[in-house]
């Protein structure tokens, strides 16, 4: 018995092609290669899938505890996804994210894209989502805390250009006009309002329960 059958794509193949769970070469390995591929980027697209919902609900409820001026109050942290699928590329470096965009894989993402505040906490930048935007790692680590219109200064003549537009459209003036002070404390993970129902939050919104 050199060969058998894989329960997904239905062929009968060597049994040398079979992976085990770990996607490993096993004999004993339930799926093809191929199969097994496929399966685990479908896996890895709910589960990016979900995590964009749930990023997706968030925001429905800082809308609702905090109308217009939600964004100030939404700290980026939670809002990963979000912010990576608003960019088409790496605002400071130009690097594509096109090719993670179709693989949707989150802690590929986790692992090679940060959330940069463009005014660096360190500075008194705001820790908000309006303050925020999605950036490769090693633009990350070489902006470190760096006023951004040193940083733009560093950057390629067309970069520079999209990284400005970026923080006008995000933040409302020019980089030159922000003026450091004391250093912004990070927020301390997730409001519990956020775990509750949206018709909850609204009673607690109307009752004035909601700072
Ligand atoms: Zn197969
Ligand atoms: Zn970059």
């Amino acid at each position: 018995m050199f060969s058998k059958k894989c329960p997904e794509c239905k062929k009968i193949l060597l049994k040398d092609v079979f992976v085990d769970s770990q996607g490993n070469k096993n004999p004993r390995g339930k799926y093809c290669v191929d199969c097994k591929e496929k399966k685990d980027r479908e896996l890895c697209e709910r589960h990016f899938n979900g995590l964009l919902y749930a990023e997706k609900e968030y925001m429905k409820k800082y809308q609702i505890m905090f109308g217009d001026t939600w964004k100030t109050k939404a700290p980026p942290n939670i809002f990963l996804l979000t912010l990576f699928m608003e960019l088409h590329s790496c605002p400071y470096c130009g690097k594509s994210f096109k090719i993670d965009q179709n693989s949707k894989d989150y802690f590929k993402i986790r692992d090679e894209y940060h959330i940069d505040h463009m005014n660096p906490l360190n500075l008194g930048g705001e820790d908000s989502l309006l303050n925020a935007v999605c950036v490769c790692k090693n633009c990350n680590l070489k902006k470190s805390d760096q006023h951004f219109d040193v940083w733009l200064k560093t950057l390629s003549n067309q970069q520079r250009v999209i990284a400005e537009k970026i923080y006008i459209e995000k933040l409302g003036y020019p980089p030159i006009q922000f003026v450091p002070s004391e250093p912004t404390p990070r927020s301390s993970g997730l409001r519990y309002e956020l775990l509750l129902d949206i018709e909850d939050i609204i009673k607690m919104k109307n009752n004035g329960q909601i700072y």
